[in-house]
């Protein structure tokens, strides 16, 4: 299984600033990608076509969307479908992530529907699953972990291919906060998630990718990609600069 380096961009960049770090970053990291590691940006829709443009060259390198509609067109204003990413360039999609649950107020059901949606239409697709600090301290990660993933992964097919779905864990209090969960935080969590993944889709979820998400930086990487269960990792403002994402990428 390739570990999965992943990006999200979130709201940030114009296009050609997407663009010239996507290009800068294929050429820091692109010649010395080991064989066993998968890169990946989810830039703003804006920039999608100029960063798949420029990651083409590069094996091992691809794009996705942030986000999609249910839908693959129609009257939905501002919506975007998994035939238009598929179209310019994206390979992935991502759903779930915990801007969109909570600023943007997603629940598990849409967010289910999104997942099943994207793969149906031909991405692959990143599930985001992660506890708020309060559920935290309530005691009531697993719960919360549990009722994303069955909620998130209910309509995908027993058949799927494991490599094209990955869950990424993101604490909530882990994003953009600086403060990283501990190893032994990590440990438990993608843990609990294998179990649950291989509870919903047996055996083969051994080859289903699990990130890690939350304050990833060059410093603290190379740790958590060695860390038992964690397949990969998804950065946000780490990855903006192609300099530090290039280090994360190669740790
Ligand atoms: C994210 O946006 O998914 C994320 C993990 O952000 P950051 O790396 O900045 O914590």
């Amino acid at each position: 299984m390739k570990k999965l380096m992943a990006a999200n961009w979130k709201m940030f960049k114009t296009w050609e600033e997407a663009r010239s770090t996507a290009q800068e970053l294929v050429e820091l990291a692109a010649t010395q990608l080991p064989e066993d590691r998968e890169v990946l940006i989810f830039p703003p829709f804006t920039a999608l076509k100029g960063v798949a443009d420029a990651l083409s060259s590069a094996n091992g390198f691809s794009a996705g969307g942030q986000d999609y509609y249910v839908e693959e067109e129609g009257a939905f204003t501002g919506e975007i479908s998994p035939k238009m990413l598929l179209d310019v360039g994206a390979s992935y999609g991502l759903t779930g992530h915990s801007e969109r649950r909570h600023v943007l107020g997603e629940d598990d059901a849409y967010i289910g529907a999104k997942t099943a949606y994207g793969l149906a239409s031909g991405l692959k697709v990143v599930l985001c699953i992660g506890e708020k600090i309060e559920e935290r301290k309530g005691g009531k990660v697993e719960e919360v972990l549990e009722r994303q993933m069955r909620e998130g992964l209910k309509d995908v097919p027993k058949d799927i291919t494991p490599e094209d779905i990955s869950v990424a864990y993101e604490p909530v209090w882990a994003i953009g906060t600086g403060e990283v969960a501990g190893p032994e935080e990590i440990l438990k969590a993608h843990a609990f998630t294998r179990k649950i993944l291989i509870s919903i889709f047996g055996e083969k979820a051994n080859d289903m990718r699990i990130l890690y998400g939350g304050s990833v930086k060059p410093a603290n990487c190379a740790e958590i990609i060695a860390l038992d269960n964690v397949d990969g990792v998804l950065v946000g403002g780490a990855s903006l600069l192609s300099e530090s994402f290039s280090q994360i990428v190669l740790a």
